[in-house]
């Protein structure tokens, strides 16, 4: 199968995805695996999901011409506004569809795993709105960091179990949700948060995100009369906002893609997280990708300023066209990134979130001609990064 959009029977994109888990997950990840796509692209199941994105996410999102920033930079630049989403970003697109998925597979019971907290957060939302239990594990380190999200999500109604062992952060919690689900194979429905994981995850994940490249390719055909851009630039921590802004585009090779990985204090600084830069082939989470590990296969500790993005490894859609060069990667530091949200910040009068700003660092880096029209994808915005930025307005340091 010669495209780049979806994975083989097995869930390969090119040399990178499968589904490593556990002999007791088999049945779980097989469930899955046979019946995802005849559910997901059921009439029922798009009717009720695309109600829910018009109706309560609040979609189709502008696709806003930042006027300003295209005079700044000499490009038509557009953003991709899923900062206004309910909840504030991407990550309730795949949380109202893994919801309604598994109320569809008759699950009772939903699972997930949280860093910074905002899948956590769509996630116990999905659950609050569809009425099922919600269990959310987080590391020890990131609830302390993270207390407002963990209160939304009790407010929702979610339980929040904190993972107490390594680094007590966002892989911890992922193994003690896995840790739940073997457990609790019969009743329980695992939402990752972005497309990584075992396959069928990383597709899952992508065709509910590929709703922002679908709209785009409308706005366009509207706003400019043609469906297609120059460029698509967004961030990639695991990769679904990036998944669903590069979907229908991946396979028009007239687009070019462009991804920011977060370079942390710089990748060669041994605090990033720039996987494509520093990683090497192996498993992480259930597939084969690009892991940030050492020589015998232990996970380094990632670093960015973003905790969106702040994951030692990428999911296999980008894997894959990292190595086959169908996109282009750039690492942006920590520095780089508060640069450019208070750049969009002052120039369009838009927040971004930390993560997003990755993406908008771009356009200092790359060279375009006047007439490319470029599409960032402004993935959340900046209302969980305030403490950030107002200490850097302190301390006067950009
Ligand atoms: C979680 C998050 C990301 C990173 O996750 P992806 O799966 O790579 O999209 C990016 N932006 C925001 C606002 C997030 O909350």
């Amino acid at each position: 199968m010669n495209t780049y959009k979806n994975p083989d029977e097995k869930g390969y994109y090119g040399d990178f995805g499968g589904a490593f888990v556990p002999e007791m997950l088999f049945p779980n990840v097989e469930e899955l695996q046979v019946k995802y796509l005849d559910i997901i692209n059921s009439e029922s199941f798009q009717k009720e999901f695309r109600g829910l994105l018009t109706n309560y996410v609040g979609r189709a999102t502008p696709l806003y011409f930042a006027e300003n920033l295209s005079k700044k930079y000499g490009a038509q630049i557009y953003l991709k506004r899923e900062d206004l989403n309910h909840t504030g970003a991407h990550k309730i697109n795949n949380a109202l569809g893994q919801v309604l998925l598994a109320k569809k597979l008759g699950k009772k019971r939903i699972i997930a795993e949280t860093g910074a907290g905002q899948h956590g957060v769509a996630t116990a939302t999905a659950c609050a709105l569809m009425n099922l239990e919600c269990i959310i594990y987080m590391g020890e380190v990131d609830i302390a960091r993270q207390a407002p999200n963990v209160g939304r999500m009790q407010m929702l109604g979610a339980t929040v179990i904190p993972a107490t062992s390594g680094s007590r952060t966002l892989k911890d919690a992922v193994n003690e949700a896995l840790r739940d689900w073997i457990n609790n194979a019969a009743d329980t429905h695992y939402i990752i948060g972005s497309v990584v994981g075992p396959h069928p995850f990383p597709d899952l994940v992508a065709r509910f995100q590929s709703i922002i490249s679908e709209e785009i390719r409308c706005q366009l055909q509207e706003k400019i009369g043609r469906p297609n851009p120059d460029y698509v630039i967004a961030c990639v921590g695991g990769g679904s906002n990036a998944a669903g802004a590069f979907y229908h585009f991946a396979d028009e090779k007239e687009v070019k893609l462009i991804a920011a990985e977060a370079g942390g204090l710089g990748v060669d600084s041994g605090k990033s997280a720039a996987t494509t830069f520093l990683g090497t082939l192996g498993v992480l989470h259930g597939s084969k990708s690009i892991v940030m590990q050492t020589g015998d296969g232990q996970v380094i500790e990632p670093h960015s300023i973003s905790a969106g993005l702040d994951y030692p490894g990428i999911g296999p859609f980008h894997a894959n066209l990292f190595m086959q060069k169908r996109a282009e990667f750039y690492s942006i530091t920590d520095e780089e990134a508060l640069r450019s949200a208070f750049e969009l910040t002052t120039a369009e009068g838009i927040i971004p979130a930390l993560e997003s700003a990755h993406a908008l660092a771009v356009l200092a880096k790359k060279k375009f001609a006047e007439s490319d029209v470029v599409v960032i994808c402004l993935s959340g915005r900046g209302d969980k990064d305030m403490e950030t930025y107002l200490s850097v307005l302190e301390s006067d340091d950009l």
